[in-house]
């Protein structure tokens, strides 16, 4: 189905629920970091991108502050909330990232209207591809424009940022959501979280005869909480204990002064984001350079350093990237935060099927839940669609 079907239909739908028709169609894609994993809460660099899943919604303004939500996603029903006295904490399940980005607006002073949306999106979830930001940014792009408020990217970035922290209770950086928001089509984002400076990178998988294959373990990472937190709290004490604001400020050759500084443990999560950094601008470096083709070494030692210094992988996409390797792909990582989700691997496009076949066979040998396993090529950002 072509985009601009999609998009009537999904307007016909909602005119369908909702009894008139929406105002507007905005779209915000779901995104796959290529590399930099948990630099961004030490104020690094990473390189995602915008992926070609997309969080599609029809939104209509009313006239009190009354909203009501729809997912095409199954068992959800209509959800009805108020927008006056919204707080933190408030609204259940999906209806909260609408919500948050609402409140998040409202707190920054834009007069934010009830409003009837309805959602359809084809970004899996909770396989560390942020559908959540994808909600999130569709939303906030819908009523930015619709309330006139014009807020610029880097805004809306802040301003779901604060949806997801405060709102929903999910402590998450400005990657993802900087991804759907600036991501553009053959482009990866390579983001400062320091002063969210962008610089856009082509990402041609294609051109070089290879495709980003994406392993969904099917591992849910919604018990990761602890995980996370215990890993930005190493994080801090190590960047304290060297003297510099955040492990963004400690280069590689810092790294045996830190081995008599630190202790064994934060040592080593503190190599991880020391050299996951440094990795994030060879990548860049090599991209403008070489091409994708030349990056497989930079994807296999970010794998390393995660599995082994941060130790955040888990047996499956341990798996998923050792079998994808030997089967052929030519670098792979596990992508996101960790501890379940996706797992990424660079492949050449003849090799693909057997990469495919080789990770459900060893998935299934290992018994472990079939994974689902598909390709993503870098797509456009947040936009309207009619
Ligand atoms: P991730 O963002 O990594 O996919 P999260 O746990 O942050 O994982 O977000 C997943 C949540 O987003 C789901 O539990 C659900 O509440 C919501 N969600 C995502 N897509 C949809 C959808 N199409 N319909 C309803 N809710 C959705
Ligand atoms: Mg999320």
């Amino acid at each position: 189905m072509s985009t601009a079907t999609d998009t009537s239909v999904l307007a016909a739908r909602f005119q369908e629920v909702f009894g008139a028709a929406p105002d507007g169609v905005w779209q915000a894609p779901g995104r796959v970091n290529l590399i930099g994993e948990h630099t961004d809460y030490n104020e690094g660099f990473v390189l995602p991108f915008a992926i070609d899943k997309t969080a599609k919604v029809a939104l209509r303004v009313r006239d009190d502050s009354t909203v009501r939500m729809l997912s095409t996603f199954g068992g959800h029903g209509l959800v009805e909330a108020e927008l006056n006295g919204l707080e933190p904490g408030s609204g259940q399940g999906w209806s909260r990232y609408p919500l948050g980005v609402a409140w998040a607006l409202k707190d920054r002073d834009v007069n934010v209207p009830g409003f009837d949306l309805l959602l359809d999106s084809d970004v899996p979830l909770g396989a560390g591809l942020s559908s959540s930001h994808a909600i999130e940014c569709a939303v906030i792009s819908a009523l930015n424009e619709l309330t006139g408020a014009g807020l610029a990217a880097e805004e809306l970035v802040l301003a779901t940022q604060r949806a997801e922290n405060v709102f929903v209770g999910a402590p998450t950086g400005i990657m993802d959501q900087s991804a759907s928001l600036r991501g553009a089509k053959g482009q990866a984002v390579f983001l400062d979280c320091r002063d969210q400076h962008v610089e856009l990178v082509p990402f041609d998988a294609e051109a070089s005869g290879l495709v980003l294959l994406v392993i969904d373990t099917k591992v849910s990472h919604s018990h990761a909480d602890g995980g996370y937190a215990s890993r930005r709290a190493s994080c801090e004490l190590g960047a304290e204990i060297l003297g510099v604001k955040a492990l963004r400020d400690v280069g590689v050759e810092r790294l045996e002064e830190a081995s008599g500084l630190l202790d064994e443990t934060t040592l080593r999560r503190v190599r991880h984001v020391v050299t996951e950094n440094d990795r994030v601008l060879q990548t860049v470096e090599i991209l403008g350079t070489q091409g994708p083709a030349s990056i497989g070494a930079l994807l296999d030692a970010s794998h390393v350093s995660m599995r082994d210094d941060f130790e955040i992988s888990c047996p499956e996409l341990d798996l998923a990237v050792d079998t994808s390797r030997s089967a052929g792909a030519i670098g792979a990582r596990m992508t996101g935060g960790g501890f379940g989700g996706s797992a990424i691997a660079l492949t050449p496009v003849g090799q693909e099927q057997q990469v495919r076949d080789a990770v459900v066979r060893s998935f299934a040998e290992a018994g472990f839940t079939a994974p689902d396993i598909f390709t993503v090529t870098p797509a456009a950002g947040a936009r309207r669609l009619a």
